[in-house]
């Protein structure tokens, strides 16, 4: 994927600066846009302001680089790649959303036949492609299927969707048969349908291609049990608190803290900024992680890890709160 592929938006950058005033601007992009930094740094320079990039990873909205801004005396954030998720005062900060600027119909009508056992279709797209999804409606609509998209009001897109914010998809998801997500990768639809449990194919723009993403989800809800299941002998417990603004959830992992010391585990609380092996593996004696931070870094990248690291939810299937069978019919997940 090019990040030419992207409207990056130099123009609103440089109008945005002097609006602003900014002196000093923090420049976050997401992984994919990282390789555009020092052109952009070129466009805010030229606007009077001195730019700095974020080279650490950003990979949400729930990342914002608030506290970075503050100690190098940035006096604006410029937030590449997301839409707003965090209400916050202390530095201002503008999101340019970098719409995609590639053709979805080859890739939607590729995904037509896929959709033939359903004839109600909701809708759901990252950001970066919501202004395509009045022309995937209309493709669909001329195909015979009855549309939904949904709004729950969380997102600023109807239709929308981020790794861990579903609720636009499950506002829809009693009415609809299956999902259509346009995108790329697997991610989102792979969050589309453990959020909400209905089948979902891809309409993958930039690979001008559509497939379903069914036997995946499968394996992770194999792999999430097994987890589950390996984690009923632990004695001791490891609770993430992420350090990452929007992914800070402090009461939960009290709440879970508290549970599990009830049915007599030995807990810990560990704040973290990024899960990864390498971090948990300076804790041997924990047996078992409860993670309160992304949820996506359980369910996607469990295999990396030498220890269960359970979603709050999963804690609670674990504990006897809830039903695991119950928990994979309305969905895994997210808001
Ligand atoms: S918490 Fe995880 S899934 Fe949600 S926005 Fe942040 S990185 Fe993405």
């Amino acid at each position: 994927m090019e990040a030419t592929t992207f409207d990056l938006e130099e123009k609103r950058l440089n109008e945005e600066i002097s609006k602003h005033g900014a002196k000093r601007v923090l420049i976050q992009l997401p992984e994919g846009l990282k390789t555009e930094g020092p052109r952009l740094v070129a466009v805010a320079e030229k606007a009077g302001a001195l730019a700095v990039v974020s080279a650490d990873p950003c990979y949400g909205a729930c990342d914002l680089a608030t506290l970075d801004a503050k100690s190098l005396d940035a006096d604006l954030i410029i937030h590449y790649g997301h839409s707003k998720m965090i209400e916050q005062k202390q530095v201002p900060t503008v999101y340019i959303e970098a719409k995609a600027k590639v053709s979805v119909k080859e890739a939607v009508k590729k995904a037509i036949p896929l959709l033939e056992r359903w004839s109600k279709i909701g809708l759901v797209t990252t950001v970066q492609h919501v202004q395509t999804l009045d022309e995937t409606r209309e493709l669909l609509l001329e195909a015979g299927k009855t549309v939904a998209i949904g709004d729950a009001g969380h997102l600023k897109h109807p239709g929308q969707v981020t790794g861990c914010d579903y609720s636009n998809a499950k506002s829809v998801s009693k009415e609809i048969e299956a999902f259509l997500f346009v995108g790329g990768g697997r991610f989102h639809a792979l969050g589309a349908t453990l959020a909400t449990a209905k089948p979902t194919i891809i309409a993958d723009p930039f690979e001008r291609r559509a497939y379903s993403i069914e036997k995946e989800a499968q394996r992770i809800l194999r792999q999430r049990w097994a987890s589950i299941c390996e984690a009923e002998k632990a004695e001791s417990f490891g609770v993430l608190v992420g350090l990452k603004t929007g992914q800070k959830k402090l009461d939960e992992a009290l709440k879970i803290k508290e549970k599990l010391e009830k049915s007599g585990k030995k807990v810990t609380l560990l704040a973290v900024r990024e899960i990864t092996p390498e971090v948990l593996m300076q804790f041997p004696a924990i047996d078992t992680f409860v993670n309160t931070a992304c949820p996506r870094v359980s369910l996607d990248e469990a295999s990396k890890f030498l220890k269960p690291v359970l979603t709050f939810t999963e804690a609670l299937v674990l504990l006897g709160e809830t039903d695991w069978e119950e928990l994979c019919k309305k969905g895994l997940f997210g808001s």
